[in-house]
């Protein structure tokens, strides 16, 4: 059998990306035309948590393979972030823009309640606060819902204080200092989190250069924050001491790891290394990689403290400030161990998952 065989024939149980997943639930309706899929990873910390993403994936074995990556991380991410979930992902195949109604959430929603709370879904990429109201109509195991209904609402600007928080222990780690005032930061990607991440920089002291695809976005950092522009695609190369990526992920890899001049690269997009070799290429740079599930965890330390008693957000920035001792303990384990921050991190959060620590 060729590789290519192998990998057609192998789409879930054999595929490197099932990875030890407890279930995996295909979920169809014909009557709303709902294909989606439920990915458990791991729920020894408790039930699973994560979201729902709705894509147009190619083909099915596109959508196997990223329900069962994301669903892997939100394991390691929920680990990491001392919160008492699992970690799980669903993905509804379809494109957002045209093929949502209310039939296809109220599906989804009973396929949920079905797993009777051992799956938790919040919003992902393509969906909303007002998708997850149509599936709270058919079950009580969902999140992030919208605020008027008692939910914790955006959690953009909890992410981007947790991001801050691993930033700052990055600074403090990498160049020894605990003030930010005149650390220059590249920040690529100024939307939802990336403009709540540079007002706390600003606020902070720090200079920030900017670059986003939205022209409104740059400009609007550049009033509020006195940002300046990064020329076209030139934000990796910035002379920086640290360089956010906020935007999408594989933004660190063979192409701009050479061009970086920054210390440290920590910021709030998913997935930022291409590759795993990405992070140990890193730090033969000499660059200190917060690593984004650590930092970027606020959102669902966030989720965490929607409480049947109601939503307290104080309680949520505590929780998430943790962040800062968190990554301290991976840059320090990984300089004692001599291995890339990244690889330290899954490190940690295998050994939360099998019971190891
Ligand atoms: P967003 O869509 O609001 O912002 C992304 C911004 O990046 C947009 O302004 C977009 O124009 C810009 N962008 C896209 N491609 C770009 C490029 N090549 N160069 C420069 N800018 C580019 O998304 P968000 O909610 O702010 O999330 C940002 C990242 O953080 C994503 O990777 C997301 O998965 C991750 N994240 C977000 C949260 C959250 O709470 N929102 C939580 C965890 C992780």
């Amino acid at each position: 059998m060729t590789n290519l065989e192998k990998t057609e024939c192998d789409a879930v149980f054999n595929s490197p990306a099932y990875n030890q997943h407890e279930q995996v639930i295909f979920c169809a309706d014909a009557e709303s035309g709902l294909r989606a899929i439920i990915a458990i990873h791991n729920s020894r910390l408790g039930p699973a948590l994560g979201g729902c993403r709705m894509w147009p994936y190619k083909c099915e074995n596109e959508a196997i393979t990223d329900v069962l990556r994301l669903s892997r991380a939100m394991s390691y991410k929920n680990a990491l972030a001392q919160l008492s979930t699992g970690g799980g992902k669903s993905v509804i195949i379809g494109d957002p823009k045209s093929d949502k109604s209310e039939a296809l959430f109220h599906a989804f929603g009973r396929f949920v309640e079905s797993l009777a709370g051992r799956y938790i879904v919040a919003e992902d990429v393509g969906t909303t606060v007002e998708d997850m109201n149509q599936i709270r109509s058919q079950t009580a195991h969902v999140m992030g819902f919208s605020a008027q209904q008692g939910s914790s609402g955006d959690p953009s600007p909890v992410t981007a204080y947790g991001v801050f928080c691993g930033l700052k222990a990055a600074v403090e780690y990498r160049l020894g200092r605990s003030e930010l005032a005149g650390l220059r930061v590249a920040v690529q990607g100024i939307g939802n989190v990336g403009y709540q991440l540079c007002k706390y920089l600003h606020e902070a002291g720090a200079k920030l250069i900017v670059s986003d695809i939205q022209l409104d976005a740059m400009a609007r950092a550049e009033a509020d924050f006195a940002a300046e522009r990064a020329p076209g695609t030139e934000i990796h190369d910035q002379d920086v001491e640290v360089f956010a990526p906020c935007a999408l992920g594989a933004e660190i890899n063979r192409r701009t790891i050479p061009r970086l001049k920054a210390q440290i690269v920590a910021g709030a997009a998913n997935n930022q290394l291409e590759r795993p070799e990405d992070g140990a290429d890193l730090a033969a740079r000499g660059i200190l990689y917060a690593p984004d599930y650590v930092i970027n965890a606020g959102g669902v330390i966030n989720l965490s403290y929607e409480r049947e008693s109601g939503y307290d957000r104080a309680e949520a920035m505590t929780h998430t400030a943790r962040i800062h001792d968190i990554a301290m303990e991976i840059f320090s384990r990984a300089e004692r161990e001599s291995r890339p921050t990244s690889d330290i991190a899954d490190a940690m959060a295998e050994e939360l998952l099998t019971g190891a620590r």
